[in-house]
């Protein structure tokens, strides 16, 4: 399958990994939209949000939490961040293989976009 975070996942394209364990990795995005900005992987390919169904509960769950363990490793986790999925054409996705966006540092509050 020709996908980029899978490659990202398998190590065959490079990128500045913050985190990983068995399950999930954690890197830098390489056109950041805000002073810090993470992506969030499952290293299997799961397609985006509005794929999946119960059986991925778990997995999202571990993806969420394993977002909120990257913000304490790049020091975001007092001041705060943004978590994002984008899903759909719509919304700006450009990558079907599961991720969540980890966005921090001046951002604007969403009441005031
Ligand atoms: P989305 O628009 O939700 O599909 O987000 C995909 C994100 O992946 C974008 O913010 C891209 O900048 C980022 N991205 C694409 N290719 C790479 C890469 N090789 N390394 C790091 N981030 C990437």
């Amino acid at each position: 399958m020709d996908c980029v975070f899978c490659k990202i996942a398998s190590k065959e394209i490079p990128a500045d990994i913050v985190a990983e364990d068995v399950e999930f990795l954690v890197f830098k995005d390489i056109n950041p939209k805000a002073l810090v900005h993470l992506i969030i992987i499952p290293k299997t390919h799961l397609g985006p949000v509005n794929s999946l169904g119960g059986e991925s509960k778990n997995l999202l769950g571990g993806l969420i939490l394993k977002a909120k363990e990257a913000a304490a490793i790049v020091g975001v986790a007092e001041n705060g961040y943004r978590l994002i999925f984008n899903v759909g054409r719509d919304a700006g996705m450009e990558i079907d293989h599961l991720h969540l966006h980890l966005l921090a540092g001046k951002l604007r509050a969403l009441s005031k976009i």
